[in-house]
C-alpha cells in the first residue's frame, strides 16, 4: 500500500503538515518526506504550484527533488505547462476513492528507478547537469521544447523547468552541455532564429531600401496581363472596381486564367527608389541591435532523452569522466573503501599514539562551471587537474571523491600542520589553473580534520555539505 504526503497551498511546505494517511506523524521537513511514496499537491493557484514544485525540484536529496508528484485539480483548467511539471494531474473526486491502480503502477515505476539511484550511496547532488540527467532517468521520457514567450530564447524546456530556479539560460547551457558530453540523444523539432549578441528569439524581421536603408516602404504587387504582355503596378491597373489594363483596355478577370501576379514592386518613400528585391534585416526586441538575417543565431531546437551514456552517468555520477581521469593517475577509493581506510588509520593512531594523519578536504566549486562553459575542452582540463593532484599527493596517501566537486585526501603521517602546507599549494594551484581556463577564480573550500577517534567522517561530510551546499 503505497502512502504519499499532502502539501497544501497555505503551509509552508518546508514544514509539512499531517500525512494524509491515517497515523497523525508530523513531517518536519520536506526531507523527512523522503519515505513517502509521492507528494500530492493541494494549492489554490496555479503560482503557488508552480513555487512548491519549484520547492520541491531543488531539494538535495534525489529522494525528495525526484520525488512522483501528483496535483490535485479541484476544477477548471490545469495549463498545458503546469501538467508538463507534474507527473500526474487528478481530480478531486479521484482521491475521495483509491487512486487509480495505472497511477500508482506509474509512481511505482519511477520509484524503482530513484532506488536504483539511491543504491549508489548518492545523498545529496548539486550538480545541475547530474541533476537533469537523473530526473530524465527516473522518468523515462524525452524533454520536448515548448514555445514560450516567457523565455527569451523564444523556447523552455517545462518538463524539467523547475529544477533550474528560473535562470532559462542555464537550461540552455546545461542541454548543451549533456549533448556536448553524448549524454543525451537529440530529436530535431523545429529551427529558430536568436539574436547573435543576446540570444533572445524575438527578432523584428523588416524589408528596407537597398538604397537607403529607410524602413519607409509602400509594396504593391506586379501585375502581368497574359494577353498584351503589360506588366506595371496594381494600382496603375486599378479602375473603381475592377482591374482595367492601361495598355490595351481590357478588363481583367481572373487571376491564373488572364493575368498573374510574379512578384511584390516596393517603392522607398524616402529616396523615391523602385525595387523589387528589398533587404531583409532583424531587430532584436530586446536589445536592439539590428543584423542580417544571416548574422543571426539560426539553432535547431531539439527533444533530448538519455543516451546509454547518459543512464550511466544517472547511476553512477557526471564524476566518472573526472575519476576516471583521477583513476588513471591516482587511484581514486570509492567512498565506503575510503571511509573503511579512515577506520583503520583511526584505530592505529589511537593505539599507537606516536603519530599524526590528517584528513583533507577539498570542495571545489567551479568545478561545475567547467562542465557548462568548457563543453569538449572538459577532459582536457581534468587531465591537468589531475596531473595537479598527482604532483602533491605521495602514494601513501589516498583520495577519494564525495561528488564531482569535492575531494578527501588520507594524508598519512601527517600533522594539521604539515597538511596546511599541502592544502595551501593544492588550493591555490587548482585555483590558478581554473582561473586560467574559466577566466574567473572558482569558490575553493578546504579544511584539515585531524585523524583521531573523535572523527565520523559521515557526520563530518553530512554537515559539511549542509553548510556549504546549503539550498
Ligand atoms: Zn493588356
Ligand atoms: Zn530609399
Ligand atoms: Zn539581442
Amino acid at each position: 500500500m503505497s502512502e504519499g504526503v499532502l502539501i497544501t497551498g497555505d503551509q509552508n511546505p518546508l514544514h509539512l503538515p499531517a500525512k494524509k494517511a491515517t497515523d497523525d506523524t508530523q513531517w518536519r521537513s520536506l526531507d523527512v518526506g523522503a519515505e513517502a511514496d509521492y507528494f500530492l499537491l493541494e494549492v489554490g493557484s496555479e503560482s503557488e504550484a508552480y513555487r512548491i514544485i519549484g520547492l520541491v525540484r531543488q531539494k538535495l536529496l534525489p529522494a525528495v527533488y525526484l520525488k512522483p508528484l501528483i496535483l490535485i485539480n479541484r476544477g477548471g483548467d490545469v495549463s498545458k505547462s503546469l501538467q508538463d511539471q507534474v507527473d500526474f494531474v487528478i481530480s478531486s473526486q479521484q482521491l475521495e476513492q483509491q487512486l487509480p491502480a495505472k497511477l500508482l503502477d506509474e509512481v511505482e515505476s519511477i520509484n524503482r528507478r530513484i532506488d536504483a539511484l539511491q543504491e549508489q550511496r548518492l545523498k545529496a547532488d548539486t550538480n545541475i547537469a547530474l541533476r537533469v540527467v537523473r530526473y530524465l532517468y527516473s522518468r523515462d521520457r524525452e524533454v520536448e521544447p515548448v514555445a514560450s514567450i516567457q523565455n527569451r530564447g523564444g523556447y523552455t524546456f517545462t518538463g524539467i523547468e523547475s529544477l533550474f530556479g528560473g535562470h532559462d539560460q542555464s537550461i540552455w547551457q546545461t542541454l548543451d552541455f549533456l549533448n556536448s558530453q553524448h549524454l543525451v540523444q537529440t530529436r530535431f523539432v523545429t529551427r529558430t532564429h536568436q539574436c547573435a549578441s543576446c540570444g533572445c528569439a524575438f527578432l523584428n524581421f523588416k524589408e528596407t531600401c537597398p538604397q537607403c536603408e529607410s524602413e519607409e516602404l509602400d509594396a504593391d504587387d506586379l501585375i502581368h496581363h497574359f494577353r498584351c504582355g503589360y506588366t506595371a503596378e496594381l494600382s496603375d491597373f486599378r479602375q473603381d472596381d475592377r482591374l482595367v489594363c492601361p495598355k490595351c483596355d481590357q478588363t481583367l478577370r481572373h487571376i491564373g486564367v488572364d493575368y498573374d501576379k510574379p512578384s511584390m514592386m516596393y517603392h522607398c518613400r524616402s529616396c523615391d527608389h523602385r525595387f523589387q528585391e528589398p533587404e531583409i534585416v532583424t531587430t532584436c526586441f530586446d536589445c536592439h541591435r539590428t543584423a542580417p538575417p544571416e548574422n543571426q543565431i539560426h539553432r535547431n531546437i531539439e527533444a533530448y532523452k538519455l543516451s546509454m551514456l547518459g543512464v550511466n552517468a544517472a547511476l553512477y555520477g557526471l564524476d566518472s569522466l573526472f575519476a576516471s581521469i583521477l583513476e588513471r593517475r591516482l587511484q581514486l577509493l570509492p567512498l565506503d573503501v575510503f571511509e573503511r581506510f579512515i577506520a583503520v588509520e583511526k584505530a592505529r593512531i589511537g593505539r599507537y599514539k606516536v603519530s599524526h594523519s590528517s584528513l583533507l578536504l577539498l570542495d571545489i566549486k567551479g568545478l561545475e562551471e567547467i562542465y557548462l562553459t568548457l563543453g569538449e575542452r572538459t577532459s582536457e582540463v581534468y587531465e591537468e587537474l589531475a596531473n595537479l593532484f598527482y604532483a602533491m599527493l605521495r602514494s601513501s596517501d589516498l583520495i577519494s571523491s564525495r561528488n564531482e566537486s569535492m575531494f578527501l585526501m588520507l594524508l598519512t603521517e601527517t600533522s594539521p600542520d604539515d597538511a596546511k602546507i599541502v592544502e595551501g599549494r593544492l588550493s591555490s594551484g587548482v585555483g590558478e589553473l581554473l582561473k586560467a581556463s574559466l577566466g574567473a577564480s572558482p569558490e575553493i573550500i578546504s579544511q584539515i580534520v585531524n585523524v583521531d577517534n573523535a572523527l565520523d567522517l559521515t557526520e563530518y561530510l553530512e554537515s559539511f555539505l549542509s553548510e556549504h551546499h546549503a539550498e
